[in-house]
């Protein structure tokens, strides 16, 4: 299959034309790009796309998400992290879900995801009660079907959930913690050979899918099972994928835990890798950053989910300069509530401005686009294949019609890309030389069909759901307890808008 995109606007983001957007010609031969440039030439058996007042740029990459979260999608609001996970990760009552809702419940998301542009995502999978071979396969079937890159994990907590948590020994009732004492999390042992599995039987998929070793977070896992993770994630190439100080009670976690940061605590340990990738990275101080830089990690910012908990706002100024890759991610679909990143794209650009008076100091858009782009590849350790438009990269490309109203009238491309479009410019979606969206229409799995199969699961699962929350809210008052807490706690530096970013 050939493809030439002949007479675009182009936006490459990187090899030599990656500064400026241009006129020119876009050659794609099999998955990938073959020529760019101003005047290429096209076999005569190629497929011919017009490319006047077209824009081609490369596709878009979510960098963390998750795709458990999707059937909560709109059900939670006000909540900061620590009560919210109460029902969004429930510690007490959830049963296994059928491997045909797990399905759907990916393909919900993939289906948004490929229609507002993004082309690569990484999702964070976590299964209530447990990770499963088979329902992991169900996820890895749905991109699959759908044409989506993605890398996926099976996120997982190994320790005791009271002993992740400061003050919960005081504050949560007896006969609630007795409950949780009673849970059994898997053992380093039981992990690595699931994730050997895993790794072995989804792992390079149709050359677009891909595993990831995702621990939870350094506070909810054994430094044994942190350990075996990294050694892995380097022995296969793979990245580490976990999360680090999203919220004030972390900040004060790590301290609580360990007698120092969780990022001081993760660098200690050795987990702190050119293929470690750290979700959200808020509540960090100079140290920590000095530390993350050193290493060459990566971060993913989710600004829309870290406003709609509470969270902060990541220093990502302060980060870049320390040489941190930054890539950007929506975070899971019930703390976002969607997916769309020309919504993450746009309030990742407004957030820093408010959190600092010295407008020197604020994120461009071409900043913004490029942690939408390479820094997600970067921080799924496949920016050679992905992220921008070059000879010998995968074509993973969107064109977007430049006639419509949010690029009328014509200024600065990269602003409107960042504060104009929101995704209804989109024509066409290409992963890996595919077209997998033709004029908003997805072209290999039945958009229709799909959402009303999942429509008429939701009521049974609904009245599940609401057990599993009434399970789980009686540990309500003892967290708005530890969360006051933490509040309480100075760390010498703060994450609300107050601060100077
Ligand atoms: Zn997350």
């Amino acid at each position: 299959m050939t493809t030439f995109i002949k007479g675009a606007t182009i936006l490459a983001m990187g090899g030599q034309h990656s500064a400026e957007p241009f006129t020119g010609d876009v050659l794609v031969e099999g998955d990938r790009i073959t020529a760019i440039g101003a005047a290429v030439q096209a076999p005569t058996d190629a497929t011919v796309i017009d490319g006047a007042g077209k824009l081609v740029m490369p596709g878009l990459m979510n960098a963390h998400l998750h795709s458990n979260e999707a059937l909560f999608k709109g059900r939670y609001d006000n909540m900061p992290l620590e009560v919210w996970m109460l029902y969004s990760y429930p510690i007490l009552a959830a049963k296994r879900l059928s491997e045909r809702l797990v399905y759907l419940r990916s393909m919900l998301v993939a289906i948004e995801s490929l229609k507002t542009g993004v082309t690569c995502l990484s999702d964070d999978l976590y299964e209530s009660p447990k990770a499963e071979m088979e329902l992991l396969g169900a996820a890895f079937q749905a991109y699959d079907d759908i044409g989506i890159r993605a890398t996926v994990s099976a996120h997982v907590v190994d320790k005791n959930f009271l002993d992740t948590i400061p003050f919960t020994r005081e504050t949560v009732p007896q006969h609630l913690q007795d409950e949780v004492n009673k849970l059994s999390p898997p053992t380093v042992d039981d992990y690595v050979g699931f994730v050997k599995q895993a790794h072995d039987r989804y792992h390079g998929r149709s050359g677009r899918l891909r595993f990831m070793l995702a621990p939870s977070a350094p506070q909810r896992c054994t430094p044994e099972l942190m350990l075996a993770a990294n050694d892995l994630a380097k022995e296969w190439g793979i990245p580490f994928h976990t999360h680090v100080v999203e919220t004030k009670v972390q900040g004060v976690t790590g301290p609580a835990l360990y007698g120092k940061s969780l990022m001081r605590y993760m660098n200690d340990l050795g987990l702190l890798n050119p293929w470690t990738t750290i979700a959200h990275s808020i509540w960090v101080s100079e140290d920590d950053i000095a530390l993350m830089g050193a290493a060459g990690v990566s971060v993913v910012h989710n600004t829309i989910s870290n406003q709609k908990l509470g969270a902060g706002i990541a220093p990502v100024r302060r980060l870049l300069e320390a040489g941190v890759n930054v890539a950007l991610g929506s975070d899971g679909i019930c703390s976002n509530d969607t997916p769309r990143m020309f919504d993450v794209m746009k309030a990742a650009g407004l957030a820093h401005k408010i959190n600092n008076p010295d407008w020197s100091r604020w994120l461009t858009a071409s900043k913004v686009l490029h942690a939408c782009t390479l820094g997600g590849a970067r921080s799924a350790l496949i920016e050679k294949e992905i992220g921008s438009l070059e000879v010998g990269k995968k074509a993973d490309l969107l064109i977007l019609d430049m006639q419509t109203v949010n690029f009328a009238p014509l200024n600065d491309i990269r602003n409107h890309l960042v504060y104009c479009e929101n995704g209804s410019s989109i024509e066409t979606v290409m992963v890996n030389g595919e077209v997998v969206v033709q004029d908003g229409r997805l072209t290999k799995v039945n958009e229709k069909a799909l959402l009303a199969e999942l429509r008429a699961l939701m009521p049974e699962f609904q009245a599940y759901t609401r057990g599993v929350e009434a399970a789980n809210q009686p540990f309500e008052p003892a967290f708005a307890d530890i969360i006051r807490r933490c509040y309480g706690t100075d760390l010498g530096f703060t994450r609300w808008a107050s601060d100077a970013g």
